[in-house]
């Protein structure tokens, strides 16, 4: 990277035709913020996979840098807050969707999307959590708020294999709960163990439209990134009082239920929103994250691939075929 222009991967529209390229440009095609910083790594998520293949209609202005996650150094800032040096972390507020995000040697932001480092963490270890690890905190901390406590009842997670999904068996694990991952790899026994996973569920067994409005009650809990049925299928089976956080559409967008789940057993459906959180909340989710998320089994379900690789891995995120969580080495 010379001083006045940077490397980026591109997302351009030509002909309704989204492309996505690696081209050099100028430093000053950044846009505008008042914090410059040079990225160390980011993350591949599943929306970035929609962002660089334009399966999905995840990137409001073309041309885009994908990359909703970023962990680098500060080179310039203008705002008071930090300082050349400072590492630094940005998930959400737009980035890699409305603002160019974290597929590129450089970036530019507003000062107040900016997280410090947490301490107990490495860039790279950073973005191994990225946006995954922070959805997974975010969903367990609203839990809490609506009365979750470990104990003798089940608490599921579906989309088990994936970032959102591992991280959040792994949390909930540590934190005592018995997690029941559901998953469509069931073969993939030791990795859901090694998470702490205290039962593996075939997903099947949840992407059934539920027979009756009410099901015999056995989630405590749920953390969901599938939607549809999956959704509905827990809605219907959970103990009276429980709450599901639900956090993504994995498995489908349209949610057919009744209003009996919420009226006969006070369940409480909860949206996760984790893209533009305030300052104060997102440094209690880190610190959360700090306390509970225990960084030697970040490397058992991480890889670590080159920016030059995005491309591929959006493929095969999207074709399911990931496990874990992608960083990417911006630097290699
Ligand atoms: P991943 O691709 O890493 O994980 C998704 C997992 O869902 C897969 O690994 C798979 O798990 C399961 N899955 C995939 N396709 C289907 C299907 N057709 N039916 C049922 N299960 C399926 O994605 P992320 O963890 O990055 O994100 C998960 C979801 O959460 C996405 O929808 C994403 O947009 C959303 N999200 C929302 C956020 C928010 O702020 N609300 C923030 C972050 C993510 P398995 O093989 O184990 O079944």
């Amino acid at each position: 990277m010379s001083k006045d222009s940077l490397i980026a991967l591109i997302v351009d529209q030509v002909e309704d035709q989204t492309q996505a390229s690696f081209r050099e440009v100028e430093r000053d095609a950044l846009p505008g913020g008042d914090v410059l910083i040079e990225v160390a790594f980011s993350s591949l998520n599943y929306k970035d996979g929609l962002a660089v293949t334009g399966r999905g209609k995840v990137i409001r202005s073309y041309p885009m840098v994908p990359g909703i996650d970023l962990a680098g150094t500060v080179l310039e800032s203008t705002a008071p807050a930090f300082k050349a040096g400072d590492p630094v972390i940005v998930n959400g507020w737009g980035l890699g969707e409305m603002h160019w995000g974290g597929y590129a040697q450089l970036a530019r932001v507003q000062a107040d999307w900016i997280t410090p480092l947490p301490n107990r963490f490495s860039l790279q270890q950073a973005m191994a959590l990225g946006t995954a690890g922070f959805t997974a905190m975010l969903s367990i901390l609203v839990l809490e708020e609506h009365g979750l406590t470990p104990g003798d009842r089940e608490v599921v997670v579906t989309g088990a294999s994936g970032g959102v999904g591992s991280l959040a068996v792994a949390i909930l694990a540590k934190l005592g709960y018995k997690v029941i991952a559901s998953t469509g790899r069931t073969e993939a026994q030791d990795y859901f163990f090694g998470l702490g996973a205290y039962r593996v569920m075939d997903r099947h067994k949840l992407s059934e439209p539920p027979s009756r409005p009410l099901a015999s009650a056995r989630w405590a809990g749920a953390i969901d990134v599938v939607g549809g049925d999956t959704l509905a299928s827990l809605l219907a089976a959970m103990v009276p009082g429980a709450s599901i956080a639900a956090c993504g559409l994995a498995g489908g967008s349209e949610l057919h239920t009744t209003v009996f789940p919420f009226i006969l057993r006070g369940v409480n459906l909860l949206g996760i929103e984790a893209s533009r959180i305030p300052l104060n909340r997102r440094l209690q989710v880190w610190s959360r994250l700090e306390q509970e998320f225990p960084p030697d089994l970040l490397d058992s379900l991480t890889q670590l691939i080159s920016l030059a690789e995005v491309p591929e891995f959006s493929q095969r995120i999207l074709a399911g075929q990931i496990r874990g969580r992608v960083v990417v080495d911006v630097k290699a």
